[in-house]
């Protein structure tokens, strides 16, 4: 048995008032004490200035290694060179206090495939290659289906071939040339289908959406997420109050894919489109802050891997940013461990500080529920138990 030890604690879901003593064994927290009690005699007890939950990104591509042609390139790698990426990503993440990623666009299901192998890497559940049009956004990645049967019939091979989630891209998107971001890819029969299908299968459903109508139309379909959530116009994002109310009574989990490494520009050719599209990232801030206001669940995933500006292990950055836009402190940290765990089908697993879940834990320098950018400031990640070398390797 280990323990791991702080006066400062956040549970996954709200700050513990004595902080706490957790008690590790077989890779499973045994407990979760106060943090005064008196650890068992022959146990080894590491301290820190705050313990939390191990983070979870909620959208990340472990097949992009962050370069300007992560995506780009996909195609070209050779099955070796892919599980190269991933195992770097995933150790990326984990140097990160990233314990659990969501994979949301595979290639040649190298992610999915891997998830169903327990390695040393974080916890994985991936979608497997997204959903989309022929000649859509990522439509490289191989998940081309279009009408509600043969949308049905891709959503059971996911299931098949043991993804955790369905990813279905209901917009076009910035880093695909030729698709529109403003515009529906699907209809709202073949959204429906997609919704339903995965449903009955016991798979939620996440729409990557930027357009205001793709937004619209996810939301009608019954997905369970939007991803980005830009609702974007020719003039700007919008966030119409009937939309933003069904947003919140239906409960769906928004990733706006915030977070991103701090001082570094996005490629000439994404400049060049984000351009055209009239949309810069300080404007989609602008637009989580309307969506912070409006009430609506935030889930702290980033979109991990996609180019320089998007590396892996950038959850606590996007935790910054969610506080930034007047998110809470503790439901920020909440979008990043408990709710992000819930959302993603693993409750029972990880992202709290409760016995019989996974022992994912984090010990950091600073309080967070103070100021977050503790979140940073590593002193232990514990992953399934076992401790995370966070030097550079
Ligand atoms: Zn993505």
């Amino acid at each position: 048995m280990r323990g791991y030890r702080a006066d400062i604690a956040f549970d996954g879901e709200r700050r513990l008032p004595g902080g706490a003593l957790v008690l590790v064994e077989d890779g499973v927290i045994a407990g979760v004490e106060s943090a005064s009690f008196p650890a068992p005699g022959d146990c080894p007890v590491t301290d820190g200035a705050a313990l939390l939950p191990g983070l979870i990104d909620t959208h990340v591509h472990l097949c992009g290694d962050s370069s300007p042609r992560a995506l780009d390139q996909l195609a070209e790698l050779s099955p070796d060179q892919l599980q190269d990426v991933i195992t770097i990503a995933e150790q990326q993440h984990l140097r990160a206090g990233v314990t659990t990623v969501r994979d949301l666009g595979d290639q040649r299901w190298a992610v999915v495939d891997r998830s169903r192998a327990a390695g040393d890497g974080p916890t994985v559940v991936a979608s497997g290659p997204p959903l989309t049009v022929p000649g859509g956004h990522c439509a490289s990645m191989g998940g081309v289906a279009t009408g509600p049967d043969a949308l049905r019939a891709a959503v059971r091979e996911r299931v098949d071939r043991g993804a955790g989630v369905v990813k279905i891209m209901a917009s076009g998107g910035v880093l695909t040339p030729d698709t529109d971001v403003f515009s529906c890819q699907f209809t709202l029969e073949e959204m429906r289908a997609v919704a339903e299908e995965a449903h009955c299968h016991g798979l939620p459903v996440t729409a990557h959406a930027h357009g205001l109508p793709a937004v619209e139309r996810a939301v009608g379909s019954g997905v369970d997420g939007i991803e980005h959530c830009s609702c974007l116009t020719r003039d700007g994002a919008r966030l119409p109050r009937a939309l933003a109310e069904r947003l919140v009574e239906a409960g769906i989990y928004v990733c706006p894919t915030v977070g991103r490494v701090p001082g570094v520009e996005p490629p000439p050719h994404v400049q060049a489109r984000l351009a055209a599209i009239g949309s810069t990232f300080e404007d989609h801030l602008a637009h989580v802050v309307e969506l912070q206001k409006a009430g609506v669940r935030f889930l702290a995933g980033t979109d991990a891997g996609i180019g320089p500006v998007k590396s892996h292990g950038l959850v606590p950055m996007a935790v910054v940013d969610l506080v930034a836009c007047g998110v809470p402190t503790a439901d920020a940290l909440a979008s990043a461990t408990g709710r992000a765990a819930l959302a993603i089908g693993l409750r029972q697993r990880t992202g709290r500080l409760a016995v019989g879940l996974g022992a994912d834990l984090l010990l950091v320098d600073g309080d967070p529920l103070s100021d977050v950018t503790a979140l940073q400031r590593l002193r232990t990640v514990v992953s399934r138990g076992r401790d995370v070398t966070l030097s550079q390797g």
